[in-house]
């Protein structure tokens, strides 16, 4: 049994001590939890353990073949002995307190470890928490006990244990323990170690034995008199899973880049967090941590919202689950197909849950990314579901929308409204009744229903003309749209470069084998696509914000779908040809869709 079906046996017990903790503290009026919050922790608990299928090789692979190759106490079976498993495990434990000292005291493993400490709530959703980077750096640590002899079966068995007791300790539920709490990790003084108070911070990195803690210096007691304030000094303030795995890393990268010596450009990696070279911190100043201003991070859910995420919550456990117990079994290509569609749909319940996109924008999303995935797979009947229906979706979305804004209350909240409000102008409710008058929308919705017919079409033999006529229709209804706010020769420059590119594909599929009497048909389709690819471009230089770029990004993937398409078609076969081609294809309506719909009630500039 792998490691990842025993995390998957283990998940109704996580799930049940959070019931439980939940209840008691509901029933002694001190409930630690949020829904949102223990949504996102546990969420990120999940891309932890399916990114974990494919970073194997350095946690493990590395570990292996230092063993087999430079150990220095071979063909022990010492280890595998009662006290060589005690041994082993507390040798884990000792190496863990330095990697995890590491991850709070050096900025480029603090980048990693930093996803475990975010949640601004402690209780058992935030031990499952975890970092998706962590195996990238982490396996130094351990190399110690590589060198030793510990086989790597005994390697990855105490691992897991000292991952699995550290699940108890993060409640607020259980107080302080006495000498226990001087002897072992426990919930009192992992709760100092969450916290962000000064005489707390950086404190208690123990994993199962806090003796290293007492050794080391770094030990600190939860006082009666100061109370844990939990998170991190610069709060991430996001429940988008990604942006919380990559938010330091980015912060080093910019700091990295921006400062002028050489040495400092090392530096910023691996000095503590927070660290920061003199001409950055003065050219791109950032406030001190002040506990007294800390605020807690709680965009509004309405109940339709709430109702979607826990329904959405529970679809992402069971299918997280089917990975990790199917995944071994799969080639890798297939792992990071159905890893995509996880990844997608984490992002997108977060997405909602803060609201940068509406239920149909997630379920849109999420459709387009099943209909790849299922194609890919092979899975030719749920293709046939999914393909269609992400269209019929996108449809509705778009229909919504415009009811909305002909009601005048168009529902704007969260980040896309600050999107609108950054695009300069928003002009509140007058203008986006306004904007509901144009012809837009009906150019969309023709867009999208011709696209839908193409759909259908190329999802059978026969009716590749047809699905190509309807395609062609598809752009020429994006064209119209994309014409409303900008000229169409709007960016000469764009012009040039998508015919180059044009003519390039034209070139290949000539020469490659494309039927003679499929030159016309095809060779308009490339002159529409590119002529919406080159509008698209121009009218974000024209619009200069961000849904406009939005809608030029998708119309650059849409060229790059059709040339994946025509190439796997007629000239080469290309392998997981439907990654490419529908991968490409659904980020191109989505980022379509999404973009133009967020231009709405944006002022031309
Ligand atoms: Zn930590
Ligand atoms: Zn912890």
């Amino acid at each position: 049994m792998s490691p990842s079906q025993i995390i998957v046996l283990a998940t109704p017990v996580f799930l049940a001590l959070i019931a439980i903790e939940y209840a008691v503290g509901r029933a002694r009026g001190h409930n630690t939890y949020r829904f949102n919050d223990a949504v996102n922790s546990i969420g990120l608990g999940m891309l932890s353990q399916v990114s974990a299928v494919f970073t194997r090789l350095l946690r493990i692979g590395i570990y292996t073949a230092v063993f087999s190759s430079v150990t220095l106490l071979p063909n022990s079976s010492f280890w595998t002995t009662p006290l060589g498993w005690l041994l082993a495990l507390v040798f884990y434990d000792f190496c863990y307190y330095w990697l995890h000292r590491a991850g709070h005291r050096s900025a480029v493993f603090w980048a990693a470890h930093v996803v475990h400490h975010q949640s601004q709530d402690y209780n058992l959703s935030t031990a499952l928490r975890q970092t998706s980077s962590g195996a990238l750096f982490g396996w130094v640590f351990y190399l110690p006990m590589a060198l030793a002899g510990v086989p790597p079966l005994v390697f990855g068995v105490v691992a897991l244990v000292d991952l699995l007791y550290q699940y108890w300790i993060h409640t607020q539920q259980i107080g302080k323990l006495g000498w226990f709490d001087r002897v072992f990790a426990s919930p009192s003084n992992h709760r100092v170690h969450h916290a962000v108070n000064d005489r707390y911070l950086d404190k208690n990195y123990g994993g199962i034995l806090i003796l290293w803690d007492r050794l080391f210096g770094s030990y600190a007691v939860e006082e009666d008199g100061e109370r844990c304030v939990y998170g991190t000094r610069s709060p991430l303030n996001s429940w988008d899973p990604l942006w919380a795995n990559a938010e330091v890393y980015s912060t080093l990268l910019q700091d990295s880049w921006h400062t002028r010596r050489w040495s400092d450009k090392l530096r910023v990696w691996l000095k503590p967090p927070g660290w920061r070279p003199a001409d950055v911190a003065a050219r791109f100043p950032r406030p001190d941590f002040d506990i007294q201003q800390a605020t807690t991070y709680a965009p509004p859910m309405g109940r339709s919202v709430q109702l979607f995420a826990a329904l959405q919550f529970a679809t992402l456990l069971a299918g997280v689950g089917a990975f990790l117990w199917l995944t071994d079994g799969w080639p890798l290509w297939q792992s990071a197909v159905w890893l995509s569609v996880l990844v997608t749909t984490l992002w997108a319940l977060g997405a909602v849950m803060q609201g940068r996109i509406t239920i149909g924008e997630a379920l849109m999303i999420e459709c387009g990314a099943l209909a790849m995935a299922t194609s890919a797979s092979g899975l030719i009947e749920w293709h046939r579901v999914f393909k269609p229906l992400t269209m019929v979706i996108a449809i509705a979305v778009v229909v919504r929308h415009w009811q909305r804004s002909r009601a005048g209350g168009l529902a704007v909240n969260g980040e896309s409204r600050r999107l609108h409000e950054k695009s300069a102008g928003w002009q509140g409710t007058p203008a986006v009744a306004a904007a509901a008058q144009q012809p837009g929308y009906v150019w969309l919705l023709a867009a999208l229903f011709g696209s839908l017919a193409g759909d259908v079409f190329l999802m059978f033999p026969g009716f590749f003309v047809p699905g190509l006529v309807a395609f062609l229709l598809a752009h020429l209804g994006y064209i119209a749209l994309l014409r409303q706010d900008a000229p169409l020769f709007a960016s000469p420059r764009a012009w040039l470069g998508v015919g180059v590119v044009a003519l390039m594909v034209c070139a290949v599929l000539w020469t490659g084998g494309l039927p003679v009497d499929l030159r016309a048909p095809v060779a308009a389709y490339v002159l529409a696509i590119a002529a919406m690819a080159a509008l698209a471009i121009g009218r974000a230089q024209v619009l200069g914000n961000t849904a406009a770029r939005l809608v030029a990004l998708g119309a650059a993937c849409f060229m790059l779908s059709d040339t994946a398409l025509a190439i796997n078609r007629f000239v080469s076969p290309l392998p997981h040809s439907a990654v490419w081609v529908l991968g490409s294809y659904y980020a191109a309506q989505c980022l379509i869709v999404m973009g133009w719909l967020r231009g709405q009630g944006v002022r031309r500039s």
